[in-house]
């Protein structure tokens, strides 16, 4: 028996935006692991293994997931939106790197997901536009000096930023800091969205400057853009807002 493992990318939430090649790799799948919000989005199939595990546990899960591929099963590990954007696959591979030589020649495939980033631009308009980056602002795996530093270059190189992991309990100041570096860099005007659990029930999305941004708008379900002194707000006669960055730089 040979065994495989899947890495796949579930998408911002909707179940619409979920690939066909994610479905039919999950219903092939024996066993599913992830962390279990995002497993609770996976209709299980009669006789499929479910494995919930806690956020903070990737090496763990990819390690289990890896012996269980290794032994014959039919493996997928899921992520929120896409997983190699701060997901399972990195992990993966990190694990595959450290452990057993013999991993290295299982079936591995990483299955691309609807990143939340692009499912957030869509919903405004066009805001990457041009040339942007993606900063997580989780100091959990990096120094909080790693993050000043690359937001500091960003804002000064011209990108739209993307914040992933903007706030969480554990973590209720990064955003906060994160604004007034900027602040100091890009003009008041700036916009700033602030889009949490996009195409989700809950989901709420706000469009303000970045003398407006306030933390306390986001949580862990919350992606925040910046854009950049060039991104335009065309405004609607209903009082909504496009936001797009024009594809030629000033
Ligand atoms: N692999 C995921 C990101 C995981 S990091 C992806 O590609 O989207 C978790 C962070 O992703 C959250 O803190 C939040 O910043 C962002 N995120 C994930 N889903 C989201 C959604 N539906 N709406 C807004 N932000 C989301």
């Amino acid at each position: 028996m040979s065994g495989e493992l899947a890495v796949i990318g579930l998408g911002p939430g909707d179940a619409a935006l979920l690939t066909p090649q994610a479905a039919a790799a999950l219903e092939r799948a024996s066993d599913v692991f992830g962390y279990g919000p995002y497993l609770a989005r996976v209709p299980m199939r009669t006789g499929q293994q479910h494995h919930a595990s806690d956020n903070r546990e990737e090496l763990d899960r990819a390690r289990t997931a890896l012996e269980l591929a290794q032994a014959g099963a039919r493996v997928a590990i899921v992520s929120g939106g896409d997983a190699g954007v701060f997901g399972m696959a990195a992990a993966v591979f990190e694990a595959i790197e450290r452990g057993d030589p013999a991993w290295r020649a299982l079936s591995v495939e990483v299955i691309p997901g609807i990143s939340a980033m692009l499912a957030v631009a869509a919903r405004v308009g066009a805001p990457l536009g041009h040339d942007f980056c993606v900063v997580s602002l989780s100091d959990n795996l990096k120094p909080w000096e790693v993050v000043t530093r690359r937001l500091a270059a960003a804002a000064e190189a011209g990108f739209v930023i993307a914040l992933y992991n903007p706030a969480s309990r554990a973590r209720p100041w990064q955003l906060g800091a994160a604004f007034k570096l900027l602040r100091a860099r890009l003009p008041a005007t700036t916009p700033v969205v602030f889009a949490t659990a996009v195409t989700r029930p809950d989901e709420h999305i706000a469009i303000v400057t970045l003398a407006e941004a306030d933390a306390a708008q986001a949580d862990m379900r919350t992606l925040v853009l910046i854009g950049t002194a060039q991104t335009r707000l065309l405004r609607r006669p209903d009082g909504s807002a496009w936001l797009y960055t024009p594809r030629s730089a000033a």
